[in-house]
């Protein structure tokens, strides 16, 4: 039932105006280094289309540059492999990498500016047989914090997500593989707990973003600084909110799940595939039953999709297989559906911006006696569903109704959207 996106090598130099102008200005190959300038291009264009990521990939003939946006990744230049080697050489140096050439893989951190704004940078670099390959993460700090309501949360699952702080007690989890936007909704949630007169301290790996009038610490298992020992340091300060970035190992599980069950409101991301799977997650990290049942409030689950460009999007009435998809998820379908075209507005991409799919959960009564007695993944599934959970396809249908997404980004996600014929709920 999976549908890939058309054309997984996606090239489009729009992408990359400012360094394309540079290229069309000074010609390679030149006698004048301009490796800093071409540099500060590449990252303007990329502030510019909100890209993630830049990657500078040498091959036997060229290096490839290419930008994350919107997940995914894109070729926006080809240069000679001495051009490449000086760019990857310049991100390196700015990181404190060695600009040498490595036998291992290596991290390294750094700051620049472009286009005006001041970007943080996170930067791996590989040794692979036809040269290094370099990966520099973006972190635009001139961006503002999204809010909780710019998130794309349906409104009744976002009224009962904003009672979470009145109890201020509890686990809340944010679910969902890696790059769906976690980290953003508990941002979310913490720009909301920001206007309380509370305290308020997290403990990250790294911090992502600085945020005032709250307490962040940054992991450093190099240093003996892992998150069960950050944590412990925090809660010394007497915090009314703590936010772990995640639980990734049965100590930070054991460490968040403690916290929460002696009393303190607590919020983190785990890998799970849906809401109710946080607890198979956090049984599989060694948690015990009546930990989970005695800590566990709410659990998000959530995914990351491109919205279609409204300059450009082309409406068609569905086919009788897409209608299904609609029946599938117990919903009447459109009269028509939005598709991508590509235009200059969207730098032929036929995307601008991206949008989350929801599914929330809160933990009841009876949910809690189940997870006591170690009721499974299903059996947790169909209680959620029978109690109000409104699972992430519906969501997704929704959003597809609307015109804010496409079927085929919704359906090449796999395994959350109803296949046709499957009965609704
Ligand atoms: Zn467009």
């Amino acid at each position: 039932m999976l549908t890939p996106l058309p054309n997984p090598r996606l090239i489009e130099p729009r992408l990359a105006p400012r360094f394309h102008a540079l290229l069309h200005l000074h010609p390679f190959p030149d006698d004048e280094p301009r490796t800093d300038e071409r540099a500060e291009a590449l990252m303007a264009d990329a502030v510019q289309w909100q890209a993630s990521d830049i990657h500078i990939e040498p091959g036997s003939q060229e290096t490839r540059l290419r930008m994350r946006v919107y997940g995914l990744i894109y070729d926006v230049a080809a240069v000679p492999n001495d051009a490449g080697l000086h760019l990857a050489s310049f991100f390196k140096t700015l990181s404190g990498i060695d600009a040498t050439a490595l036998s291992q893989p290596e991290h390294g951190y750094g700051s620049m500016e472009a286009a005006g704004t001041r970007l943080e940078l996170r930067t791996t670099a590989a040794p692979t047989p036809v040269g290094e390959m370099v990966g520099v993460r973006i972190v635009d700090t001139g961006r503002a914090v999204l809010k909780l309501d710019d998130l794309g949360i349906p409104e009744a699952d976002q009224s009962r997500l904003r009672t979470w702080p009145d109890g201020m007690q509890g686990l809340l989890l944010v679910c969902g593989p890696v790059s769906s936007g976690k980290t953003t909704t508990l941002y979310a949630l913490l720009h909301q707990l920001q206007t309380l007169p509370r305290s308020i301290v997290t403990v990250e790996d790294p911090v992502e973003r600085h945020l005032d009038g709250i307490t962040q610490i940054e992991v450093n298992p190099k240093r003996g600084l892992t998150f069960p020992e950050a944590v412990r340091a925090m809660l010394r300060l007497d915090p009314d909110f703590l936010l772990v970035g995640e639980i990734r190992d049965p100590g930070s599980a054991h460490v968040a799940v403690t916290a929460a069950g002696s009393g303190l409101a607590v919020m983190s991301t785990i890998h799970a595939r849906d809401a109710v799977g946080a607890v198979t997650t956090l049984r599989n990290n060694g948690v015990k039953n009546w930990e989970i049942s005695n800590a566990l409030e709410m659990c998000l689950s959530q995914r990351l999709v491109r919205c279609l460009c409204r300059q450009c999007r082309i409406k068609a009435a569905p086919t009788d297989e897409e209608r299904q998809w609609f029946s599938g998820a117990g919903l009447s379908p459109p009269e028509s559906l939005c598709h991508p075209k590509g235009c200059d507005a969207c730098a032929g991409t036929g995307f601008d911006g991206q949008i989350g799919l929801f599914e929330f959960w809160q933990v009841d009564d009876a949910a809690r006696k189940l997870i006591l007695q170690g009721a499974d993944h299903l059996a947790l599934h169909e209680h959620a569903l029978d109690h109000g959970l409104s699972p992430l396809s519906h969501d997704a249908m929704e959003k597809v109704r609307a015109g804010l997404v496409s079927l085929a980004e919704v359906r090449a996600l796999g395994g959350i959207a109803r296949p046709p014929g499957t009965a609704s709920r």
